[in-house]
């Protein structure tokens, strides 16, 4: 298989652009690949990831339009979306990172969706906190369909089995599948075996395909679509604490 090569590379507007331009053309491409298959681009949802990137740029996102946007660590969202969320009702925020026990009151209390759930302790930390919190965000599985041993996400043999616990032994809110392909293979293998699975075990949401393979995740099923440089511009480098620096 070749590294990546074949991967679709949407076209990108430079960061400096307007957030409705950029709104706009991610759409476009969503609703184009969309079409190509046979599907009504109204069944694909974007979550704009807005991780690194500041309250005022998912303001701006908000006055364009946009309501469902992803954040990938729980704490960094608690410094955003609360006061964001009291402003837009109707903003829709989606947990798409790993997330610890330790952590998942603050998820259930500030979350509407989370994405991330992998394992027994977790979906139990989960069930817990929404019965004594008396919310239940929509929980989505991911599966680490590339099987990489430093990746979240349960083993593609072992997902019927989870699903079952979740919504029988844990009674989650299970409404889907989440998967990151490896980075260096070809993401269309992975995500035609995600949405084999979500078939399998009766799951309609499928939350597939992130910048540079969103438009292949379309045109094979996706329901939600998790875009972030696409729409904010590159985040910032991860900065390792660096060594005295010499002039
Ligand atoms: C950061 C992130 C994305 C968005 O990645 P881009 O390549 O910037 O679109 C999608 N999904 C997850 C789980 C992420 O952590």
């Amino acid at each position: 298989m070749s590294a990546g090569a074949d991967r679709l590379a949407p076209e990108r507007l430079a960061p400096e652009r307007l957030a409705p331009e950029r709104l706009a053309n991610v759409h476009q491409h969503i609703a184009a690949a969309a079409r190509s298959a046979g599907r009504d681009p109204a069944t694909v949802t974007l979550v704009a990831v807005s991780k690194t990137h500041g309250a005022d740029m998912v303001r701006e996102m908000l006055q364009a339009g946009q309501r469902v946007f992803g954040e990938n660590r729980v704490q960094e969202a608690e410094e955003k979306f609360p006061a964001l969320k009291a402003e837009y009702p109707d903003l829709e925020l989606h947990l798409i990172g790993p997330l610890q026990t330790n952590k998942a009151r603050d998820a259930v209390a500030l979350f509407d969706v989370i994405q991330s759930v992998d394992r027994e302790r977790i979906a139990g930390a989960l069930a817990k906190e929404m019965e004594r919190l008396g919310r239940r965000p929509a929980c989505y599985i991911q599966v680490n369909t590339g099987e990489e041993p430093q990746k979240a996400g349960v083993l593609p043999a072992d997902l019927d089995a989870f699903v079952i616990a979740c919504r029988d032994t844990h009674r989650l809110p299970v409404v889907g599948l989440m998967c990151i392909p490896p980075v260096d293979e070809e993401p269309a293998l992975h995500f035609a075996l995600l949405v084999k699975m979500a078939a399998r075990n009766g799951l309609a949401r499928i939350s597939m395909g992130m910048s540079a393979d969103y438009e292949m995740a379309v045109k094979l099923g996706a329901t939600h679509v998790r875009v972030g440089s696409a729409l904010f511009g590159a985040r910032p480098p991860f900065t390792a604490p660096s060594p005295e620096t010499h002039a």
